[in-house]
């Protein structure tokens, strides 16, 4: 398997061709800087690696609590994270409600120990309206550059992964 030094090399050699390919469908320079981004942070810190401890995993620093689950529940390299179709979108999913459940437990503080109220099940409707203001203002085309460009990052490293375990398995065979 590519050691973390050459997924992060792949990932910044990967810079030039996206900015390149991004700026051509979208002719747009925010779109091409949004894509370029989000490949690049898909490829350094979003990627398939959170699913063990990784350099991915620890570039989160102290927020990297948030992939522990993820983690601990994902074999590494399962389909779950390493899966080209779905490893991104999962990954977007997982992380939207993880965040959900944190801001819901910080409603259920608030509601409780600041201000006195009994709990009810309102706090993580509460929570979930809280995200979808954050996410819906925000342009169709931003978050479709910013799915693009973590799809594209995190894409590169599956296909360094199978390649690297190819020319392994040949290496081993002749
Ligand atoms: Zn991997």
């Amino acid at each position: 398997m590519p050691s973390a030094n050459t997924h992060d090399f792949i990932t910044i050699l990967l810079v030039p061709p996206a900015v390149a390919a991004a700026y051509y469908f979208t002719a747009d320079w925010t779109l091409t800087l949004i894509a370029t981004g989000a490949m690049v942070f898909g490829g350094l810190m979003f990627g398939p690696d959170l699913d063990i401890q990784s350099r991915q995993y620890a570039r989160w620093g102290p927020l990297r609590f948030l992939w522990w689950p993820y983690k601990a529940m994902l074999p590494h390299r399962s389909w779950l994270s390493h899966s080209i179709l779905f490893g991104t979108l999962i990954r977007v999913v997982y992380f939207l409600v993880v965040v959900t459940l944190i801001v819901a437990v910080g409603l259920y503080v608030r509601d409780v120990y600041v201000n006195g109220q009994q709990w009810g099940a309102g706090e993580l409707k509460g929570a979930l309206a809280r995200v979808w203001e954050i996410i819906a203002p925000i342009k169709r085309d931003y978050l479709i550059a910013a799915f693009a460009g973590l799809w594209v990052g995190a894409s590169s490293h599956t296909v360094a992964d199978v390649l690297g375990s190819f020319f392994k398995s040949v290496r081993k065979s002749i």
